[in-house]
């Protein structure tokens, strides 16, 4: 049982678009690139001592939350699928007492407050395991996920990420996953993932441009672009992910997309890792 965090080298920061739980068991490109991102983290001179996970379908009000339980469940929160998928289970650790530690670090950026430890209802929901498992199949990394308190502003999500900085050099590895554009009521299911709807790409290039000219504050201003932006997220769960791994980033950071592309025409499965750059050798 990890019982707190050490200092380490910084390590990167993730934005996952995570897209159909079916990803989490197909063969699709998009799960080759976790498994092989997954072997590459794997592999680094630091690797993670826990994962921190934010994901689009842990959605609190009148606070934020971090599960507190030693063997936080997989949590099966989808309909409509396949048994297979609902037989998945991601056995990871949790992690209690960093849990209760950083409960009391980390604040309610407009409160001060600090974070509520869960100990009982959350788990892990298929935002983080559908990515975690192709990526780190063994489960031995232990696991906690951050809640996100949807009643609150978006540039409060950005404020709390940037509290998460601090982590990255102590071991801790952020995964944060939702989706760049996340459309469901404009699915097309038999669209090819090079295939979307103009706003769509609209949407997608807009934040791969603010993300490649580090303007990583813009991110939290995405209302201000109306109807492209109600188009791009009718409901917004899915983009706020990507404000606390952008807070979490630095400008010495260097970014790479991986997983350029689109389901179903309306979902952007764009991924971005922001790595400490290496000086030259
Ligand atoms: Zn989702």
């Amino acid at each position: 049982m990890l019982e707190s965090l050490k200092p380490s080298p910084r390590l990167p920061v993730l934005f996952v678009g995570h897209g159909s739980p079916m990803n989490a068991i197909e063969d699709t490109r998009w799960r080759r690139s976790w498994q092989a991102l997954g072997t590459e983290l794997l592999a680094a001179a630091n690797p993670p001592q826990l994962i921190l996970c934010i994901s689009a379908h842990w959605l609190t009000r009148g606070g934020w939350q971090i599960t507190g339980m030693a063997q936080p469940k997989t949590i099966h929160d989808f309909g409509g699928f396949p048994q297979a998928l609902f037989d998945q289970q991601y056995p990871a650790p949790g992690a209690p007492a960093v849990a209760r530690s950083l409960a009391a670090e980390l604040k309610s950026p407009a409160t001060g407050q600090p974070l509520a430890v869960d100990a009982d209802v959350w788990g892990l929901d298929h935002g983080s395991w559908s990515v975690l498992k192709p990526m780190f199949p063994e489960a031995n990394i232990p696991v906690l996920q951050l809640s996100m308190d949807y009643s609150r502003p978006p540039a409060e999500h950005y404020a709390l990420g940037q509290q998460l900085y601090a982590l990255r050099e102590r071991g801790v590895l952020i995964v944060s996953s939702g989706n760049i554009v996340h459309n469901l009521r404009t699915i097309r299911p038999d669209a090819a993932d090079d295939q979307a709807y103009d706003w769509t790409m609209e949407f997608d290039s807009l934040v791969k441009g603010q993300i490649e000219s580090g303007q990583l504050d813009t991110l939290q201003n995405f209302r201000a672009l109306g109807a492209l932006s109600q188009q791009a997220h009718p409901s917004y769960e899915h983009y706020l992910p990507l404000l606390y791994a952008a807070g979490a980033a630095r400008s010495t950071d260097t970014p790479r997309f991986f997983n350029v592309g689109f389901q179903g025409a309306s979902i952007s499965m764009r991924s971005v890792i922001w790595e400490p750059q290496h000086s030259a050798a």
